[in-house]
């Protein structure tokens, strides 16, 4: 018999106690659990052997609170309490919902501005609530397995989830009581669950196709350091997309004349997932549907009609690759690897159209339901220190520039588009007029010259700024983005130090279809930017010197000019108050250079004066030059 060694108690021989931590796919359809146990990442079941569970939640007037595969098979004859890819409102508000999500089976609160709230039985369900569930479910579900606490877990994002869906996620974790020792996005795991962090050179695609969203981004290996060069995709495009197409195939065929209700819908949908997941190996499949009043029987579908039927969605998924691969910088030759995501790769079409598109074998030898979970339980296990030779480290993109508005409503970019994250950066700004004391911040992100054009994220206002001169004031102003993504934006005034700041958590999210747009738009207008700029900026220009000039006038014309001094001051002055809202940006800078060239002469007697004041009374010695 071994002799098993006890030490004393506190005084373990082990290095370091192992720490338990777990990586969560928290998916639009199914979410997974996964650790790292004897080396190896493995995703954990659940007591009837099942990994994926069902993003599904159910609240029923008693209380309770069902999720997974309990909650999905109610969804039929309960779909208003049970809440289905609850990841695509999460962080958005009813408005959105209702511009962008109407096959939605369920009711949401009619609030104008507020993120939306599912009605239920059990009163309004915010999706932050629905989300903390899944996530309760999955930690009680690896604490069992692993028989202690977690302490700590990585949640997987989609790349191009914002700073308010972000947030939310996050809010869920804490809500379900587990510590976030960060949020990844979800290609940058399933690169690392593939290994690729050991190959050395090359750009990664990883592209997602799932439940709900399809996501595409290109990796690069950088010293062992993994860079997300850029990401492209559409949140609203997954295989629930393709499962109402072939819904709506089936209830056209069936020539059904009345409104269907949400059960009969969902029931629908649910066939046609059935048929879709099925043709993935056989050539055709059998529908068997039982629908009241309209029809009972069979019907066929082979997998060349449904090609056809989902083919124009699939080719969607292909021009945001292009952009990806644009924004990247880089050749489709310079591809080494394309790693495939999401359960919705495993369609053929989609294996043959990205094989084609990408012109190379694509990686498809990890489960694709799996890898994402995998993926975020060995950037746990990192996290948690257990691997303390690990060096390790991930970074992300910002998809839209970030920046603020200056005089004119022009925007002055801060940080750039596809900058890698985290990064902090500043820029130093000014005030406009004499004796100001507050400056307004507005921070605005958007790819466009005008903050009219952009996206509005925040307003604060910096007070207290010690009355100067227009322009002597240095106010500093900071953008920091963290490892998640959230941005927090400082304004300092450098003279004085006075300080103010704000963390930006937006009420609601932007889509990819809008993040598209924004970028389209932007590349559209940029020359008729660039000219809206310039004349912005001269009008500014000229309000500057409209105001340094009266000032003046004001204060010592009478000391200084004459009659007919004045008059051509004066005259000059008219001609570029009267030319100020002109559209042509070169007429106003003439007139501008106009006043400058004309009131030359009484700029220089002023400032002679001034000079002679200042050292009226001094010693040569007593001044420092
Ligand atoms: P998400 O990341 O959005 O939670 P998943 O990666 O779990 O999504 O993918 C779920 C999607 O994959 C569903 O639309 C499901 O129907 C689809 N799917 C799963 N298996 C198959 C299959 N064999 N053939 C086609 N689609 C599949
Ligand atoms: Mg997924």
């Amino acid at each position: 018999m071994a002799l098993l060694q006890i030490s004393e108690p506190g005084q373990s021989t082990t290095p370091h106690q192992r720490r338990f931590a777990a990586g969560i796919d928290l998916g639009t359809t199914n979410s997974l659990v996964a650790t790292v146990r004897n080396g190896k990442a493995e995703t954990l079941a659940d007591e009837s052997k099942k990994e994926l569970l069902p993003s599904v939640v159910r609240y029923l007037s008693n209380g309770e609170i069902q999720t997974g595969e309990k909650a999905l098979s109610h969804s039929i004859e309960d779909p208003k309490n049970t809440i289905i890819s609850s990841k695509r409102i999460i962080g958005r508000s009813t408005k959105e919902l209702i511009q962008t999500d109407k096959n939605h089976t369920n009711e949401f609160s009619h609030t104008e501005t507020g993120t939306a709230k599912i009605l239920t039985v059990a009163g309004e369900i915010s999706p932050i609530e629905v989300a903390s569930e899944i996530l309760k479910n999955l930690k009680n579900r690896a604490e069992k397995t692993l028989g202690d606490e977690l302490s700590g877990v990585v949640i997987t994002v989609p790349a191009y989830f914002d700073d308010a869906q972000r947030q939310a996620t996050k809010d869920a974790a804490t809500l379900a009581n587990l510590k976030v020792f960060r949020l990844l996005n979800e290609p940058t795991a399933a690169a690392i669950a593939y290994g690729l962090d050991a190959e050395s050179e090359g750009a990664i695609v990883v592209y997602d196709f799932g439940g709900g969203t399809f996501d595409v981004s290109i990796l690069q290996l950088n010293k062992g350091v993994f860079e997300v060069l850029a990401t492209a995709g559409d949140t609203q495009l997954g295989g629930d997309d393709l499962d109402l197409l072939i819904a709506n195939w089936i209830t056209k065929k069936l020539d059904i004349q009345f409104e269907l209700d949400k059960s009969t819908l969902r029931y629908i949908y649910n066939k046609a997932k059935y048929a879709k997941e099925k043709l993935t190996q056989e050539n055709k499949v059998a529908i068997d549907l039982d629908i009241d009043q309209a029809f009972k029987g069979t019907i066929i579908l082979t997998r060349n009609k449904f090609n056809e039927i989902v083919e124009p969605l699939v080719k969607k998924t292909i021009s945001p690759c292009r952009q990806a691969i644009r924004d990247a910088n880089i050749n489709k030759t310079e591809i080494k690897n394309v790693v495939m995501v999401g359960g919705s790769t495993r369609i053929p079409l989609v294996r043959q159209l990205v094989t084609d598109f990408f012109e190379q074998q694509i990686h498809v030898d990890i489960d694709p339901d799996k890898v994402v979970a995998l993926g975020a339980a060995i950037q746990a296990d990192i996290l948690a220190g257990n691997k303390p030779d690990s060096d390790m480290l991930l970074l992300d993109v910002n998809p839209l520039s970030l920046g603020i508005e200056t005089m004119g409503g022009l925007v002055e970019k801060i940080i750039s588009r596809n900058t890698t994250l985290p990064v902090a950066r500043a820029q130093e700004f000014t005030t406009f007029k004499e004796g100001q004391t507050a400056l307004a911040i507005h921070v605005v992100q958007g790819e466009r010259e005008l903050v009219d054009d952009c996206r509005s994220l925040a307003r604060f206002e910096l007070h207290g700024i010690p009355p100067m001169v227009a322009g002597a004031a240095k106010i500093r102003v900071t953008f920091q983005i963290d490892a998640d993504g959230l941005l927090n934006v400082s304004a300092r005034e450098t003279i004085s130090g006075v300080e103010s700041q704000i963390t930006v958590k937006p009420s609601y999210g932007l889509e990819s279809d809008e993040i598209e747009n924004m970028l389209r738009s932007s590349i559209k207008h940029a020359a008729e930017d660039l000219g809206m700029r310039k004349l912005r900026e001269q009008q500014v220009a000229a309000k500057r010197e409209l105001e340094a000039i009266e000032a003046a006038l004001l204060e010592d014309a009478d000391t200084h000019l004459n009659a007919e001094e004045r008059t051509k001051i004066d005259a000059a002055v008219d001609q570029l108050r009267a030319c100020m809202e002109d559209s042509d940006s070169a007429i106003i800078k003439k007139a501008i250079k106009n006043v400058e060239q004309v009131a030359s002469f009484y700029v220089e007697r002023r400032m002679n004066k001034n000079i002679q004041q200042a050292l009226t009374g001094h010693n040569v010695n007593d001044i420092n030059i």
